[in-house]
């Protein structure tokens, strides 16, 4: 529990003291404190907004993600949030919404997504597949469910306001919102998940790195952002329905996500370099969202906004001794792809269980370091995918001619189409995206050099190399591999190397892990890993393999940080 009223050597007397204090209630912060919640570390997340996000901003959840939300008992919940269940989830490209259709990736709906996933395999073997759904949706789904735990404090309408740390803990103010009053508060660790903003980065002096600045025809420049209810779309919108709408001419580029399925949608129009959108007004989202559908449909502005495309951004470092950034505050994405959210979410779960293994004594402080080993790379790398995916929609170029009638216009469109369609399958089938992220160059995971995977967008190649995700296979048609694994650490192993894992496993738990064995059909276990076994961590990355361990104490000291079980506190 989060303890109030205690008095540090310092003579400021500290009002709340607590191991992990979080700045930021978005994606990264909530995550953050499931994870935390289900270990029982207590932590206070803090953030002056009035609740969880009112804008849909996120449109995406990836399958990576569905997966993590599914470790921690969430990944139904999250899935019957959103579109509903027979919604169509499709992108499709026109000139304008009731004009041309060019192209279309046709994506399966919730409910399909449900029943299909168990029979897929290759690059898509997975426990989950993506989900359509508004990121406004998931932050207030996390943030009920990090209330449970009554280890965990969450303060909407508070800031965190200043820090300093010492090599023993981090001594914060926290300030609501109005600036009316402060608490001191006393943590263990500091994370800030405070947006692309970041005051703790900006404390820090950390400066982001990479490239911004891209100015594209579509995703490069100034975007305007309208949430809008207009019910009578689906009455005059003339195509199949799908999830994603993309209007392609030369006088508004726009996508549009469906929030609901029942009539709201987030709206996103790039501004031409001479336009001030700073003083449009109604009016003008109106005629915005004219130009780009080619309806005149009645819509109710619910809210409008300007954001900015074309970074690239991955902060220099990731920490300073007992405080970390995460999420947005340590990278910045074009949108393309939908990799933001899901990023920072990921280095929730990278900081979750190794924040927790260290409070609890069980980890050595140094295991720490490894985060920003770990995750700062997967920063580039995700940034990067995002910019390829800017670069081959936002540079197409779409001209006047493209909404010419006849044969002229017919032909272009048809070409159009062409580049869109190998577009879209680019930038929304990517399973090598969100399940081939990779931590070979982490001290804590036993990498083969020679085995590691082509880190491919669109193809996955799994592999049991440690440094990767484990993985996955269906044990039977509603149970995967996953749904087995210990929630922190697990030896997985076929019957003919258990006595072994159970050795190594008990090595483990005599260092205070919690560690379980898993024994595999040996008709289940993929053909080149015969006979071998592997530790896979709490994030389901697997960190070791091998047949026999020689040195198991050396095997956790590595892949936890494990201390040997005489070392002191
Ligand atoms: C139009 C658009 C579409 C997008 N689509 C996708 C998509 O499909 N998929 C995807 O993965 N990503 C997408 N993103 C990106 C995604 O929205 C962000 O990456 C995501 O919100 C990052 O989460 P976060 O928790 O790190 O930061 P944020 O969501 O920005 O949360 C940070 C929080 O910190 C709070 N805060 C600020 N200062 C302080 C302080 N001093 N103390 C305490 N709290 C503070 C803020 O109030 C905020 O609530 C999109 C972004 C945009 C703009």
């Amino acid at each position: 529990m989060i303890s109030s009223t205690a008095t540090t050597h310092h003579r400021t007397p500290i009002e709340i003291q607590v191991d992990v204090l979080v700045a930021g209630a978005g994606p990264c912060g909530l995550m953050l404190a499931n994870e935390l919640g289900l270990r029982g570390v207590p932590c206070l997340v803090v953030d002056p907004k009035a609740t969880t996000a009112f804008n849909p901003q996120a449109n995406a959840t990836q399958a990576r993600t569905m997966e993590h939300f599914r470790r921690i008992g969430m990944s139904s919940q999250i899935r019957a949030l959103g579109l509903p269940a027979e919604h169509p989830t499709d992108i499709a490209y026109f000139t304008r919404f009731a004009k041309h259709e060019l192209a279309r990736l046709r994506l399966p709906t919730a409910e399909q997504a449900t029943r299909q996933i168990s029979k897929m395999s290759g690059s898509w073997s997975a426990a989950e597949l993506p989900h359509r759904v508004s990121q406004k949706f998931v932050e207030a789904a996390l943030r009920t469910n990090a209330e449970r735990f009554a280890t965990n404090q969450i303060r909407f309408g508070w800031r965190l306001k200043e820090f300093v740390q010492t090599p023993e803990c981090v001594h914060a103010v926290i300030e609501s919102a109005d600036g009316s009053s402060s608490i001191p508060v006393q943590a263990k660790y500091l994370v800030g998940a405070d947006g692309a903003r970041s005051r703790v980065r900006a404390q820090l002096g950390i400066e982001y790195g990479g490239a911004t600045g891209f100015q594209r025809q579509f995703m490069g420049g100034k975007m305007f952002a309208i949430y809008l209810r207009a019910p009578d779309f689906y009455k005059f919108f003339p195509h199949d329905i799908a999830w994603m709408y993309v209007s392609v001419n030369h006088e508004r580029r726009v996508f549009m996500a469906s929030v609901d399925g029942r009539g709201e949608f987030a709206f996103h129009a790039a501004v031409h370099p001479d336009e001030t959108p700073e003083s449009w007004t109604h009016e003008d989202a109106l005629r915005i969202f004219r130009e780009a559908s080619g309806m005149d449909i009645p819509i109710e502005v619910l809210s409008t906004g300007i954001w900015i495309a074309g970074h690239s951004l991955v902060a220099g470092k990731y920490q300073e001794d007992r405080v970390f950034i995460a999420g947005d505050a340590a990278h910045l994405f074009t949108p393309t792809g939908g990799l933001g959210y899901n990023t920072a979410v990921g280095d929730a779960v990278n900081l979750g269980w190794k924040l927790a293994s260290v409070i609890k004594g069980l980890s050595h402080p140094s295991l720490m370091d490894s985060y920003e080993m770990e995750r700062r790379p997967i920063g580039i790398r995700n940034t990067g995918y995002a910019k390829h995916f800017a670069d081959s929609v936002g540079l197409f170029a779409a001209t006047e001619d493209l909404e010419l009638a006849g044969p002229t216009g017919d032909n272009l469109r048809r070409l159009a189409g062409e580049v869109l369609n190998a577009h879209a399958r680019r930038e929304f089938n990517i399973p090598g995206v969100t399940f081939g992220e990779r931590y070979d160059a982490s001290p804590l995971v036993f990498s083969d050099p020679m085995d590691i995977p082509l880190d491919s967008a669109n193809e996955y190649l799994p592999s049991s190399n440690p440094g990767g995700r484990l993985p996955h296979f269906w044990l039977s048609e509603s149970c995967s591999l996953y749904d087995k694994l210990n929630f922190e650490w697990t030896v997985l192993c076929t019957e003919q190397s258990s006595r072994h894992a159970a050795q190594l496993a008990a090595e483990g738990r005599a260092a205070g892990l919690s560690v379980e064995v898993l024994v595999i059909p040996a008709q289940l276990w993929s053909a080149p890993d015969d006979g071998r076994m592997l530790v896979v961590r709490p994030d389901q990355m697997v960190a070791w393999r091998g047949t026999a361990a020689a040195h198991p104490r050396e095997i956790w000291a590595r892949v936890a940080g494990a201390r040997p079980a005489s070392s002191p506190g």
